[in-house]
């Protein structure tokens, strides 16, 4: 059966092959950017899909934009995916962090995700499918962490997992499921020219974990090929 689907940070990257597969999957697109004038790439993809596919304007770190989200999306939501994020400034080392810069990372990263599943957790509530994404990433495994660095970035992950790890054991009695997953290193502008797979491997195999996602394994850590990440 067709899903209904909002992903934030739909226009380019990650966010963008989103929307391609779940089209062509056959299912209803919401799909959320900060420019949908100049989301070239979306409104190309509205040509075939049509009603299918709506292309909606959402800064996700403006609180009028998101408060106003509910009245754009006026049906269920069956997956929520919370894609939009940033990397902010890299090669920081002790005694060059900003806490500007760092806040600024912090808003898009960590604080606007929950903020989004606040406005419109009562539409996953009364979906089918009842799921949430965060798009975390294995740098903000703890166990992980072998080189340092990437104060700003990897502790605006860290702190989304456990965002994520609460909401899954707080909206269980409600049949929320939340998958916290890792893209891979993607080539995309974050990834950057050095990564090492396509966008289309890492999606197929982030649909693939949503699709497997459940109450039972709800709250876990995912690579993009199913496997699990330490915290
Ligand atoms: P990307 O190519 O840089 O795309 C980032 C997307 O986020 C863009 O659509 C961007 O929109 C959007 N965005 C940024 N700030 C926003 C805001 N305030 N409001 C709304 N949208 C905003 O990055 P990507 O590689 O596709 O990354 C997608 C997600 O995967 C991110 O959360 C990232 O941390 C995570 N991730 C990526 C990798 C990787 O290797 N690529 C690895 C681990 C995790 P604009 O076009 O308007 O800027």
């Amino acid at each position: 059966m067709a899903k209904v689907i909002v992903i934030t940070g739909a226009n380019r990257g990650l966010g963008l092959e989103f929307c391609r597969q779940y089209l062509a999957g056959g299912n209803k697109i919401y799909a959320c950017c900060r420019s949908p004038e100049k989301a070239f790439d979306l409104l190309g993809l509205k040509q075939s899909a049509g009603d299918r596919l709506e292309i909606v304007p959402l800064d996700v770190s403006n609180s009028v934009m998101l408060n106003n989200l509910p009245h754009i999306i006026s049906e269920p939501v069956d997956i929520l995916i919370n894609n939009a994020g940033v990397y902010g400034p890299r090669d920081k080392s002790v005694g060059q962090i900003d806490p500007h810069e760092w806040n600024e990372v912090l808003k898009v990263n960590t604080i606007a995700p929950l903020m989004l599943i606040q406005v419109l957790l009562d539409k996953v509530i009364t979906s089918n499918e009842k799921k949430i994404i965060l798009m975390s990433s294995r740098i903000a495994s703890i166990e992980d962490n072998q080189k340092g660095g990437s104060y700003i970035y990897r502790s605006s992950k860290t702190a989304l997992n456990a965002i994520g790890k609460s909401l899954a054991v707080d909206l269980k009695d409600q049949g929320v499921s939340v998958g916290i997953v890792h893209p891979g290193w993607v080539l995309t502008d974050m990834g950057g020219a050095n990564a090492l797979i396509d966008v289309q491997t890492s999606i197929n195999g982030l649909c693939k974990v949503i699709e497997n996602l459940n109450l039972t394994n709800s709250g876990q850590f995912f690579n993009y090929d199913g496997s699990g990440i330490p915290w």
